[in-house]
């Protein structure tokens, strides 16, 4: 099988280096990619926003599955034309993908298909966004209703903050032409959990949950970011928690945007917290998290193609269930000096090689890099995620600690305490 991935953060690189390990993938291509993903897949300098031109270089390869790994050219529409060219494509398309684009059209399909959430407001007005701050009261969250990277979204209990992102997520700009409301909705307390299916509209297969670090400084202080480092699984999570979120959230939605004649296929990302009042989704994202996709892949032991081109093909419900490895994944960002608000780049890195074992149980998996004269360079925010596997959590930490020691970026960040608490506990039942 001819795979084209497209997209070129560490994301992609998980998706690269699984499915360079899949034997019936022959041939392997990414757009643009990055550094890392240079040494698993051929890589394409495509515009990956431009569809006709995502088009034009999966024609050219005769790609037989085209993996399209972000939300931004899933929400601009990359998947459509492929579809339409009769190409196996993984990921939905620029409808359902509003699912992710649109927190306005997420709460709306849960309202359809009666889904967990936590109650909202979509206001447009500075008097609709104070009414509703005060309807729900402290801590205030307060949304971007467009993409933002995950960093739309503001969480705080000072109100003056909360009506001041209010008002800047609800001011049309150049950048977000989709500007002009808000949502406001009620705190959910409690842990949160990733929980991505794969599926083909109508099947459902959920993979394994993983946690996700959104703060960029250690003990969950400092901004949101894309996120620092994830694990899997999770050992304090509810028995039964996967079966209950498929039945009450994965399910009803999938079927939702079908009965809207919207069908998503591809990666359903349910973002939950587990409140004191039950499960409920926290967002929708219409594509694999990044990072948390680095510890789920890491425990796949399914061909990752063939899952991919199942969901592509509509043809879920015939594979065998998912096999997955018992131990644990630990995966850790090295991010930019600067990062999130302004990450420096250009950054010579050094001590990829040593950071790696040659068993593979830990590997560097490249977010922003790129290579110039034989050297790699830093070229974004997230630049590496250092991802571990071992017999449990605290193993994998371990070693993904020890890989990130290897790691030479000048100025350099990284969380501490990615994965300490659960592996504390775990040890500690
Ligand atoms: P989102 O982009 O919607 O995933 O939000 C980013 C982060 O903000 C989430 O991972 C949560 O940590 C936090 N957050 C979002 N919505 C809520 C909510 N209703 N209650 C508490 N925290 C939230």
């Amino acid at each position: 099988m001819k795979v084209l991935v497209i997209g070129g953060g560490a994301r992609e690189h998980a998706l690269c280096r699984s499915l360079s390990q899949d034997p019936a993938v022959t041939e392997l291509h990414c757009a643009p990619g990055n550094a890392g993903i240079a040494q698993v897949a051929t890589v394409h300098p495509v515009d990956q926003l431009d569809g006709a031109a995502v088009l034009a270089l999966a024609r050219e390869l005769a790609a037989e599955l085209v993996v399209v790994g972000p939300e931004a050219p899933l929400v601009a529409g990359v998947a459509d034309p492929l579809r339409a060219a009769g190409i196996p494509v993984f990921g939905p398309s620029a409808e359902a993908a509003q699912l992710e684009g649109s927190k306005a059209f997420a709460k709306d399909v849960m309202a359809g298909a009666a889904v967990p959430t936590a109650r909202s407001y979509l206001c447009t007005t500075a008097e609709e966004a104070a009414e509703a701050l005060d309807a729900f009261g402290a801590p205030y969250v307060v949304k971007d209703d467009g993409l933002a990277a995950g960093k739309g979204v503001v969480v705080t209990a000072d109100r003056t903050a909360a009506l001041a992102h209010a008002a800047a997520c609800m001011t049309v700009t150049a950048e977000r032409p989709g500007g002009g409301s808000v949502v406001i909705e009620e705190y959910l307390d409690g842990p949160e959990v990733s929980l991505f299916a794969i599926t083909d509209g109508t099947t459902v297969l959920p993979l394994q949950p993983a946690q996700d670090f959104k703060r960029a400084l250690d003990g969950d202080a400092g901004p949101n970011t894309g996120g620092m480092g994830a694990y899997s699984p999770l050992p304090w999570a509810p028995e039964g928690l996967v079966d209950e979120v498929l039945d009450t959230v994965l399910q009803p939605t999938v079927d939702e945007l079908r009965r809207r004649g919207t069908p998503f296929s591809g990666l359903l990302y349910a973002g939950l917290a587990l409140t004191s009042r039950g499960t409920r989704v926290i967002e929708f994202n219409a594509r694999f998290g990044d990072p948390e996709t680095q510890v789920v892949l890491a425990r796949l032991r399914t061909p990752l193609a063939g899952l991919l081109l199942a969901a592509a093909n509509g043809t879920l419900a015939a594979l065998e269930p998912l096999r997955w490895d018992e131990g644990a994944a630990v995966t850790v960002v090295v991010a930019a000096q600067g990062y999130p608000a302004a990450p420096r780049s250009g950054d010579v890195i050094e001590g990829l090689e040593k950071a790696e074992t040659a068993d593979g149980t830990v590997h560097v998996l490249h977010a922003g890099t790129r290579e110039q004269d034989g050297l790699v360079l830093s070229a974004g925010g997230r630049v590496l995620s250092v991802t571990a596997t071992g017999a449990d959590l605290a193993q994998a930490r371990e070693r993904a600690y020890a890989g990130v020691a290897e790691i030479r970026l000048e100025g350099s960040q990284h969380r501490t305490d990615i994965a300490l608490r659960a592996a504390q506990e775990a040890a500690a039942s």
